[in-house]
This record gives C-alpha cells, sequence and structure tokens, in this order.
C-alpha cells in the first residue's frame, strides 16, 4: 500500500453488517480503482482500535444487540468521532444512524447512548418499517432518485443541527411521519437504505469518493450498474 493509497474503514464488520452493508466498502474501493484511485479497505473489528486517520468510513446495519457492543466499542475508541471533526466523510448505516445519535431505545425499551455524530434519537415504533424505499435527495449534487431496502423497528427524529437525506417518495424512511429519510450533519450521512446502498446508488458512492479523495472524478459509464439500479427503482414502486 503505498502513501497515496486511498484508505476505506469498513467499521465493524463483525457486528454491523446486515443484508451485506459491507459491499458498500467494496463500492468504493471499485468505483476509485476504475478511475486509476489506488484504494485498499481497512477492516476495523471489535479486536482493533478505531483509526482517525482513514480517507472515508462505512458503518452497517445489525440487531439491538450487535448495535450495542458496536456503540461500546466506538464510545471506548473515539476515532470515528475524531475522523468525523476532521471533516472526513462517513456513511452510516440503518442501525448506525441511531448508534451514531444521542441515543437509542432498543425494542426492549432500553435506551443506550449513542456517540452525538448525529443531533438525533430513536425509539421504538408501534409497526417495524419493512420494504422497499424510494426518496428524492436534498443533498446539492445528487440528482438521482435513492433506492434502498429498509427493515427497521426504530424511528428517527432530527435535531435542529442534523437534515435529512431525502424525502419519501416510497416506504417509510425515519419514520416518525415527516416524509424525512436518513441523515446529513457536516460530512457524516445516514440512510435506513440497505441494498446495500452504494450498489444501488452510485452517485451516492462518488459523493462519498470525491469528498474523501477532494476532487471532483469523472463519470463512470456501466450499463449494468444503470439496469440493476432501474430495476430496483421499478420494483420499489410496485
Ligand atoms: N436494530 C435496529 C432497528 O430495528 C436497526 C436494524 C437494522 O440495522 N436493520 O431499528
Amino acid at each position: 500500500m503505498s502513501e497515496s493509497t486511498l484508505r476505506i474503514g469498513l467499521v465493524l464488520p463483525d457486528v454491523m453488517g446486515t443484508y451485506g452493508d459491507g459491499g458498500n466498502a467494496l463500492i468504493l474501493r471499485q468505483r476509485a480503482r476504475m478511475r486509476g484511485i489506488d484504494a485498499e479497505i481497512v477492516s476495523i473489528t471489535l479486536d482493533d482500535e478505531v483509526p482517525e486517520s482513514l480517507d472515508v468510513y462505512t458503518l452497517g446495519g445489525a440487531e439491538d444487540y450487535a448495535q450495542r457492543l458496536a456503540t461500546r466499542h466506538l464510545t471506548r475508541y473515539p476515532g470515528l468521532q475524531r475522523a468525523a471533526a476532521a471533516g472526513r466523510p462517513v456513511l452510516a448505516i440503518c442501525a448506525a444512524i441511531q448508534v451514531l445519535g444521542h441515543w437509542y431505545e432498543t425494542s426492549a425499551g432500553e435506551r443506550v447512548e449513542g456517540i452525538s455524530l448525529f443531533d438525533l434519537t430513536t425509539a421504538p415504533q408501534e409497526q417495524r418499517s419493512i420494504g422497499e424505499l424510494i426518496t428524492d435527495p436534498t443533498v446539492e449534487g445528487l440528482t438521482e432518485q435513492l433506492t434502498g431496502f429498509e427493515n427497521h423497528r426504530g424511528g428517527t427524529t432530527l435535531g435542529s443541527d442534523a437534515r435529512p437525506l431525502g424525502r419519501v417518495r416510497h416506504g417509510v424512511g425515519n419514520g416518525i411521519g415527516d416524509g424525512g429519510e436518513g441523515v446529513v450533519q457536516g460530512s457524516v450521512l445516514g440512510t435506513y437504505m440497505h441494498g446495500p446502498a452504494l450498489a444501488r446508488n452510485p452517485q451516492l458512492a462518488d459523493h462519498l469518493l470525491a469528498a474523501a479523495v477532494g476532487t471532483d472524478l469523472d463519470p463512470l459509464d456501466l450499463p449494468e450498474v444503470d439496469r440493476l439500479r432501474a430495476e430496483r427503482l421499478s420494483a420499489g414502486r410496485r
């Protein structure tokens, strides 16, 4: 690995990564390499301290107990908090949104302190939200609809320092009835979309990648990726 290698942190894949969310790191690496950028995935497990110097970080979803283990680890080793404070891009999926908030309540009603990278809180809703999700992004530079699969019991309420990543067109999203989905706060993005999200939403992948390398990127012409995306969008609209 040379000094110019782009280092992609896959944070706690041993406890967070339902529905193949680890694939988000693979997508970032592949889309970097296709542009001639040397890139590697650095897996950070419960046996490792969390480094603060990586170029971009991804965290996946998790069930309640695994989510708790992850929360404890990220609190004990605050490398992710330092990286976010330094403006490094971070992508948090589903349970990771909740862990990165101020607190979340498990489906058993226990309140767990999060790491407060996001100004939000999460509490269980009456009904689990499951199914295809489609949103219109609200972030500058994102022009294409976002698509993913949601499965969460928690409903997330954003505070004034956080804003939604998109407006829901189909599905539930954050789930508090305000039509918002996901979260953006500084360089940290969160979404309830599994898929993995970056396989379904290449524009979002390039948004994170551009932030990681610090330059705009040439578009990639990948018809297979467009086809997957079109298929999932039409499934979501049904
Ligand atoms: N355990 C969390 C919830 O149900 C997150 C689930 C997930 O990441 N799929 O809200």
